[in-house]
């Protein structure tokens, strides 16, 4: 169960917009304050490099549509974006091979199985599942269209770049441990590749997938690029069209089902958002039409989820109000359609 402990917070409904600018920093401010002395979890070491983070970080972030921005802590802080960036290559590579070819090839439910298994790949006749496990996200990431394997790292860092507003660069330190660590995933790459389910050759692969996990973000960061999802593909801070409307959508749907592993379920019920987390301690959770959450703190739950990121994330859903469940019956002066909701 995600703990969330929201005794005493109401439940504000999704329907209408955002509170002003005040009252989000405001709120931002109080989520970060109510969570910081939270010491619970333990930072992820089996990537070694991520040990050494200090589990004292955290950051709170939320951009909302419009491009406004409210922070708390420690939001310009560093790390690696780890799974996070699945959402987003997810996001280039419906764009460029459309929502048939990625349901077909792919897939989009959910294995119920841990982020790294291999025992989904087979019991689901080699199928990657969806692109937020690893077996998924490193097919989806070979199917990005490119010439050569530089052409195709190119694509993911501009186009995770765009996302973000700002050029994203490549922690090497984190690059070189997870490479020399990751034989799980090499594992699932040559397993996909005896099933026929992968477009390029698995070393490959799994070097660009361990890339796009090693790009280097912030909280402010996640919190941009989630937004960029909530904006109909657009990156409301810069103006710029990263994705189209429908690739923003079937990102967040996914996301929805696939974006918190095996808990993904959990965090619907007790958040109702789209959300990613990754193993350094970064979570973007998003509000479509409204904007997005991006939080860091290192230390994770059992599942691999930041501790005081979801307890943040699900005090922000309930006060601003940015459950999708969420509702509120209109009243008389809601209805404008001629045949009124009301009448
Ligand atoms: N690069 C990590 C791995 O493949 C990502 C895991 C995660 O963030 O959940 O193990």
């Amino acid at each position: 169960m995600f703990e969330t402990d929201l005794t005493g917070v109401p439940q504000t409904s999704a329907t209408g917009g955002v509170p002003d600018a005040e009252r989000m920093d405001d709120l931002v401010a109080h989520a970060h304050a109510r969570y910081a002395d939270l010491d619970e979890g333990e930072v992820a070491d089996y990537i070694p490099i991520l040990a050494e983070a200090d589990r004292s970080w955290f950051g709170v972030a939320l951009t909302d549509a419009r491009g406004g921005s409210h922070v708390a802590g420690d939001v310009d802080v560093a790390f690696s974006i780890q799974s996070i960036s699945k959402a987003f290559v997810f996001a280039l590579a419906c764009e460029a091979l459309g929502h048939e070819a990625i349901h077909d090839v792919v897939g989009v439910n959910n294995t119920g199985l841990a982020f790294n298994s291999v025992v989904a790949v087979e019991l689901n006749d080699g199928s990657p599942m969806n692109s937020m496990v690893n077996a998924g996200a490193i097919a989806t990431t070979a199917l990005l269209p490119a010439a050569h394997a530089d052409e195709r790292w190119q694509r993911i860092r501009d186009g995770l770049s765009r996302f973000a507003g700002r050029p994203l660069a490549l922690d090497g330190e984190v690059y070189r441990s997870e490479s020399f660590t990751n034989h799980r995933n090499q594992a699932l790459a040559r397993l996909l590749q005896s099933y026929d389910r992968l477009a390029i050759d698995p070393v490959e692969a799994v070097d660009l997938y361990t890339r796009q996990c090693s790009l280097s973000v912030t909280a402010r960061d996640l919190a941009v690029m989630g937004a960029t999802l909530a904006h109909g593909g657009v990156n409301p801070v810069t103006g710029d069209r990263v994705v189209s409307a429908d690739t923003a959508r079937d990102t967040l749907s996914l996301l929805a089902s696939c974006g918190m592993y095996e808990r993904s379920g959990e965090w619907l019920f007790e958040i109702g958002l789209p959300a990613k987390s990754g193993v350094a301690g970064g979570i973007v959770a998003i509000a479509p039409g409204k904007g997005a959450v991006g939080t860091f703190s290192p230390p994770l739950d059992p599942a691999g989820n930041s501790v005081r990121g979801q307890r943040a994330c699900a005090y922000l859903s309930r006060a601003l109000g940015l459950n999708l469940f969420a509702s509120a019956p209109l009243t008389s002066s809601d209805a404008a359609s001629p045949e009124g909701v009301l009448s």
